[in-house]
């Protein structure tokens, strides 16, 4: 078998960018977990290869060792298995994803005992709109669960039957290595347990569980930004013992065509035309509330910001309003008449010398200029 590269087992590109990685690593990681793919060789191998390959792309140094002399160049650096200078990064990655804490309230309160082969807490992405967002909304979502396979009570084994994991060699944990720093992890495959099973459930193909389908109604609070996570109590997976588990909505926010969000501040670029800019003039801008009225000064200048404090989206926890900002963005005629170019000299004319300020400010380089030529 021909080894893959790197690059190619995380689909991405040669001259991808630290983030790109991450999130194309994330994604696989998230596809690939065996979490998520119970006894499937395949998708087991597939997560080891994404985990050594954004090791070793994800650390500067060793990625620029790989891009010059491949995999061998790393020999001995400790590409292969876990245990590099970047396992704090895939731990973050991981927690965000299956534990740990972050948006409303830590995720994965709801301890999995050995022997449960699913997590009772799960995790959903739900795109809201902008408005939908600031103002808060509610939603029904449809959700899918997990519920115990009744013929197994959950073991994904036929007639009960498990040998010892090949995964962990029945530890139930596996040993990272990070400097001199050892840490223990559940055995993603067994979940602790130690055990595998021998010959599947034909009920449930060995899973040992099955998906039940629910409409959830979820109030969603004004000011949530993507990225947010509202907890959902007792609309996770189910247990064996009956009891339900959290589910975790993850927000996405849609962009919004005028309004560009930047936490609680919301800027909003105003179109000017020069004219008004150089005059002065009250106009209309659109806010959340409907419409506040821009005070242009006279020589507003471009990309000068005006700022409407109390204007902006509400904090998802205290309430308290962000700012507007509206930004200028001045506007030049892009061709004019006859007329309008006979206004424009006349204008240009009676500024007299103020209209040429580029030969008052360069007077002095011109002839210093020409000192440095003369000898
Ligand atoms: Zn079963
Ligand atoms: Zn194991």
């Amino acid at each position: 078998m021909s080894e893959m590269d790197y690059y190619e087992i995380l689909e991405v590109s040669r001259d991808c960018s630290g983030a790109e990685l991450k999130k194309a690593y994330r994604k696989l990681a998230l596809k690939y977990h065996p979490d998520r793919n119970p006894d499937d060789k395949e998708a087991e191998e597939k997560f080891k290869l994404i985990n050594e390959a954004y090791q070793v792309l994800s650390d500067e140094e060793k990625r620029a060792v790989y891009d010059r002399y491949g995999k061998e160049g790393l020999q001995g650096q400790g590409a292969g298995g876990f245990g590099s200078a970047n396992m704090d990064d895939i731990m973050d990655i991981f927690n965000s994803m299956f534990g740990g804490g972050g948006g409303f309230g830590g995720f994965g309160q709801n301890r999995r005992d050995p022997g449960q082969k699913y997590a009772l807490d799960f995790e959903m992405e739900l795109t809201l709109q902008f408005n939908e967002a600031v103002f808060g909304c509610e939603k029904t979502v449809d959700i899918r669960y997990k519920t115990y396979c009744r013929d197994c009570q959950g073991t994904g084994a036929k007639d009960g039957k498990m040998s010892t994991c090949d995964y962990c060699g029945g530890q139930g944990q596996i040993v990272m290595r990070q400097g001199f720093m050892t840490f223990a992890q559940e055995c993603p495959k067994c979940h602790g347990m130690g055990k595998k099973i021998e010959q599947k459930c034909p009920s449930c193909q060995g899973k040992g569980y099955e998906i039940k389908e629910e409409s959830v109604t979820v109030k969603i609070p004004a000011g949530v930004d993507s990225g947010n996570r509202l907890r959902v109590p007792g609309h996770g997976n189910e247990s064996k013992e009956g009891r339900r588990g959290d589910l975790y909505l993850t927000f996405y926010v849609e962009e919004d065509e005028h309004f560009v969000r930047n936490g609680n501040d919301l800027y909003i670029e105003v179109p000017v035309f020069f004219t008004q800019a150089i005059l002065g003039e009250t106009i209309s801008i659109p806010a959340l509330k409907g419409e506040l009225e821009l005070n242009l000064k006279q020589g507003t200048k471009d990309r000068e910001q005006f700022v409407f404090e109390g204007e902006g989206v509400p904090d998802v926890h205290n309430g308290r309003k962000g700012r507007l900002i509206a930004q200028i963005k001045l506007i030049l005629p892009k061709k004019f008449n006859d007329e309008q170019k006979e206004l424009l000299e006349k204008l240009q004319e009676s500024y007299g010398v103020e209209s040429h300020p580029h030969k008052n400010t360069f007077e002095s380089a011109f002839e210093r200029i020409k000192g440095w030529f003369k000898s």
